[in-house]
């Protein structure tokens, strides 16, 4: 793999964005340096267990918006902000504002499909060279990729909790329910947030139903954690357990700027296990990484070798 690296020009060029559209939402990023490549390469064949952890940076090369990234992020481009946790569990109000959208926006949301990145790192699990994913998106793109050894450490919103009973269910299900309970309601799609949210009216939204668990009465959530909410303790512990059986750590696609991904890179740097990052823009964990690749995840990922 050095000798091929070798053979490409001093630096790889990027496209910018495909007449498709698909990469809308990834930032410009013109080239990566193939010196920082080929150092990602031998940082990879060192690692016998290797644990990768990937964020919003990904899942943009297959359309989907991330939140905080430089003039194509939800942040730059919109005033809306994501659902705080605290809100939704309040106020009735709210939640059905959050299912109206996240309703209209569902059937596009949930079409998304693994791009390259994913479907590297699935073959990487397959040959042995992935330890542990764990995925701060939740966007079920590494579970359509077929990963296995995967923690979706914020959920996933192709799930549904009922807060009364913990009964999960099927996001899909859900839809067919909203469906039934509003036969008559129409409204259309604006963008889609990272989380499947949809701008609407509130004239549009007042008339919309909400189900609730078919158990037991209680109240319906995407099995998400939501802004302000704290990943379950378990999880954490299963992932940290994960992270201590490996032996290098790469973040693809996160600019680690939420504490709940961030504390694995330190827990990494505190066990002296080295880690390497991909990621267009800087990161909270820049200063940590032994390897820093600007580019994108996909094109990076694929000039990979897991040997
Ligand atoms: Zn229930």
């Amino acid at each position: 793999m050095r000798l091929l690296l070798r053979t490409l020009p001093l630096y790889i060029p990027f496209r910018n964005r495909t007449s498709s559209g698909v990469l809308n939402f990834v930032p410009p990023c013109s080239t990566t340096d193939v010196q920082y490549v080929e150092q990602l390469q031998d940082f990879v064949s060192r690692a016998s267990h290797l644990f990768v952890m990937t964020g919003a940076g990904l899942s943009t090369e297959s359309g989907i918006p991330d939140y905080r990234s430089e003039n194509v992020g939800l942040y730059a481009r919109t005033t809306r902000r994501p659902m705080e946790h605290m809100e939704f569990i309040r106020s009735a109000k709210s939640r059905q504002r959050y299912w109206a959208r996240n309703f209209v926006g569902w059937p596009q949301f949930s079409s998304h499909q693994p791009n390259v990145a994913h479907r590297v790192l699935q073959q990487w699990e397959e040959r042995g060279k992935l330890h542990w994913l764990v995925t701060q998106n939740v966007d079920a793109l590494h579970s359509k990729a077929g990963q296995k050894r995967l923690t979706e450490l914020h959920g996933c919103t192709h799930r549904v909790i009922c807060l009364g009973c913990g009964d999960i269910s099927a996001r899909e299900d859900l839809q067919r329910h909203f469906e039934a309970l509003n036969p008559d309601w129409t409204a259309h799609a604006g963008a889609v947030a990272p989380d499947g949210d949809v701008f609407l009216e509130e004239d549009q939204v007042q008339y919309f139903r909400v189900p609730s668990c078919e158990r037991c009465g209680g109240v319906l959530k995407p099995d998400v954690t939501f802004f302000g909410d704290t990943v379950n303790k378990t999880k954490v512990q299963f992932v940290h357990e994960r992270l201590a059986e490996s032996d290098a750590v790469l973040v693809v696609g996160s600019s680690l700027q939420v504490y709940s991904g961030y504390r694995f890179v330190l827990f990494a740097n505190d066990r002296k296990i080295p880690v390497a990052i991909i990621n267009i823009g800087s990161t909270r964990a820049d200063h940590l990484a032994q390897i820093k690749v600007s580019g994108r995840c996909g094109e990076v990922l694929s000039l990979i070798q897991p040997l």
